[in-house]
This record gives C-alpha cells, structure tokens and sequence, in this order.
C-alpha cells in the first residue's frame, strides 16, 4: 500500500457542526485505518483556528442554521480547506456540512454564500426531511446501498459538475430522487447515523482514495452488518 505514512484526519469545526453526531465518522475512519496498520493523527480544529492545508481526510458534520451560516463564513475566510482539495485531499461532509459546500444554501431564511466546492445549491423543502434514509450509490464507486438517517429543511439541487451519491430508495435525500454527491474526492451525504458507522464501505472509500490504494484488506463487519439489515429491515414495516 502506498500513500501516507501517517493519516491525518481532520475533525472541522466541533464548536459549531457536532450536534448530531457526526464525529463517529472520524471515529470510524481511524479505527478502520488502524485495524489496517496505518497509524492515523486525528485534530479537532475549532471555528476560531486556521484550518490546516495539509491534512489526508477532511470531515465536516451537520448542524442548525446558524452555526451552519458561521462555519460557511469562517471557512470562506479561512481557505484552508480550499487549498487542501486543490492539493487532492479528501473531504466527507454530512447535511449542514454537504450543503456549505455547494455554491449557496439558506439558513435561517436567509441565502448564504457557500464554498463553491460543489456544484450544487440548496433551498428549503416543503416540510422537514426526517427519517430513514437509504438509496442505491452510484456503481463507479463500487460501495453497496446507503443506510442512514436524515435530518434536515434543505433541498440540494446538483449541477452539472458534480454527480450524485446515490438513487434514493427510502427517504428525501437532495430532492426525493437523489442523495448527496460527489466529485473527485469530495463526497457529501444527507446521512447520519453516523454515516459510516452504518456504511463502512464507503468509509473503505474514502481511506483508498486518501491513501491511493485500489484495495485493503477486508475486516469483520458483522455488527454493521447486522444494524444495516436492522435499518433496512424497519424501512420495509
Ligand atoms: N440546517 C440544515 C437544514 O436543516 C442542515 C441540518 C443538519 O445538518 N441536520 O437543512
């Protein structure tokens, strides 16, 4: 395996984003990351500290309105992170988190200038998205279905320049059709639960793309396994 001797993961913003539980994601990728041998350095960078440029994986999570708005405009000022996916890091970012990437979003009724990350915007749904979440992900990324839970006011509108995460097949996701997107190696998902804690092929995904390995070694996942057939099992009743 190539790719860096150590893995570094970058929690962004747990003053402002972490309400809903997103940091397990961070969780999981060091874990997976470790069980795998790669020794991981995880930072928790708050809203008040400049966000790093050279970090391997960016995390973002999701958030009310208002601290949303903040982070957008703290990020835009900060540049790190843009400078960071110009130099091919990964960033997986959840809801509020997703939606800061896109070109604008609306909190608190207002529009709020994005990161221009994404191709994409968001406006506000018809009533709030609340439930289960799963959608089959798109086949280039080899990743089975979504499993997650969603929580959020927004609708996500793609752009040409970015493709969707996945075809939902439960819940509203971006819009009741698809869910969440991706470019390069920039992902974002409306999912929580946390979203790699139920998916951890998808968080395989984000390691082989932040270390450029094609494969890793497989490892038992026999109680996300069992809490994804659990999920999908309450969807069908
Ligand atoms: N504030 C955003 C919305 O309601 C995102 C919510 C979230 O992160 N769960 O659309």
């Amino acid at each position: 395996m190539g790719g860096p001797s150590v893995l570094r993961l970058v929690w962004i913003y747990p003053d402002l984003l972490s309400t809903y539980g997103d940091r397990g994601n961070l969780l999981i990728l060091a874990r997976r990351a470790q069980q795998r041998g790669i020794p991981v350095e995880l930072t928790e960078i708050r809203s008040d500290q400049p966000v790093p440029q050279s970090a391997d994986i960016y995390l973002i999570g999701g958030g009310e309105d208002g601290p949303q708005a903040l982070a957008a405009q703290r990020l835009r000022a900060d540049t790190g992170l843009h400078r960071a996916v110009g130099q091919g890091s990964v960033i997986f970012a959840v809801c509020a988190g997703y939606q800061l990437l896109g070109t604008s979003f609306f909190a608190k009724g207002t529009q709020c200038t994005g990161l221009e990350l994404l191709d994409l915007y968001s406006d506000r749904g018809p009533s709030r998205a609340v439930g289960e979440l799963a959608g089959d992900i798109d086949p280039r990324l080899g990743v089975p279905p979504l499993s997650g839970f969603e929580n959020h006011g927004g609708r996500t509108h793609l752009g040409n320049g970015v493709s969707p995460l996945a075809r939902v097949t439960a819940g509203v996701g971006n819009d009741g059709a698809s869910e969440g997107a991706w470019r390069g190696n920039i992902l974002g998902t409306y999912a929580h639960g946390p979203a790699l804690a139920r998916n951890p092929a998808l968080a395989d995904l984000l390691l082989r793309w932040a270390i450029g390995a094609a494969s890793l070694p497989p490892l038992n996942d026999l109680w996300a396994d069992r809490l994804r057939a659990e999920r999908m099992a309450a969807i069908r009743t």
